[in-house]
């Protein structure tokens, strides 16, 4: 079975996000990129599944600028078998996104594509539920355990109130949850093979999908400076400034 994996480049989660002065994005220069973490979590699941010998062809997919290169280049050191990355310069939204893997899924033909749930930059959650909506395929979203008997997928998905177990059938598109596993590190000779193993550069042309961007960013702003906080004497006191100062309460 060929699984496919789509990991995106995003800000280091350690970063602090500066907010640029114009007020149209945040500061990407010199920061530190990594792979969003959710997609550390769905190139383990997918490692998982060749190891238990169930699935044998691992690819790593990125759309972004040529730097997603090297994030790519951490998958196959992790354990992915070959790469793709689609190249370009325009900021790609989920819709994009999930229409350049629809041309990828159909020229590459998996039976799985696992991505993350979210990436932590724009916090979307939207790109593998739109992927399957397209492909018209089934969706297991928020997964925090997998079990793969023959052509079935038994999942358990992450809800708000507590864990919910379904069956699938593949092909499938499933998105992770932090649960789901713990990412191994490349190890040193990992991190040389990968240097040879099969990266292929595409662009969106040549996939035949229009990715101009549909949304406009109005402003990007700091969230305001929390406020210190002060100890109350009493609960009729914390009653009150929670009626009247922080009208939170009637
Ligand atoms: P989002 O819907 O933007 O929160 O992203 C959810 C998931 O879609 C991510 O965890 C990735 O698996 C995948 N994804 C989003 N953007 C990209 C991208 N530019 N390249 C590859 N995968 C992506």
């Amino acid at each position: 079975m060929k699984v496919m994996v789509p990991i995106k480049r995003v800000i280091d989660y350690n970063v602090n996000i500066r907010v640029k002065t114009d007020g149209s994005g945040v500061e990407t220069a010199n920061v530190k990129m990594s792979m969003n973490p959710f997609d550390e979590i769905a190139v383990e699941q997918a490692i998982r599944l060749k190891e238990a010998g169930q699935a044998d062809d691992i690819i790593a997919v990125s759309i972004g600028v040529a730097k997603c290169q090297e994030t790519l280049r951490t998958a196959l050191a992790m354990g992915a078998d070959r790469a793709i990355l689609v190249q370009t310069e325009t900021p790609t939204e989920p819709l994009a996104v999930a229409k350049l893997l629809k041309a990828l899924v159909a020229q590459e033909q998996p039976q799985l594509v696992i991505l993350g749930k979210q990436a932590i930059d724009d916090d979307c959650n939207q790109t593998g539920q739109m992927l399957a909506a397209l492909l018209g395929w089934a969706q297991g979203t928020f997964i925090s355990a997998l079990n793969l008997e023959g052509e079935t997928l038994d999942i358990t998905r992450e809800i708000d109130g507590g864990l919910e177990r379904r069956r699938l059938p593949l092909p499938a598109v499933l998105t992770v949850d932090l649960r789901l596993n713990d990412p191994r590190y490349a190890s040193l000779p990992n991190i040389m093979k990968a240097k040879r193993k099969p990266l292929t550069t595409l662009t969106p042309d040549d996939l035949g999908v229009d990715i101009s961007p549909r949304l406009t960013t109005l402003k990007v702003a700091e969230p305001p400076q929390r406020q210190a906080g002060i100890k109350v004497s009493s609960v009729a006191e914390l009653v009150d400034k929670l009626r009247n100062e922080a009208k939170v309460i009637s």
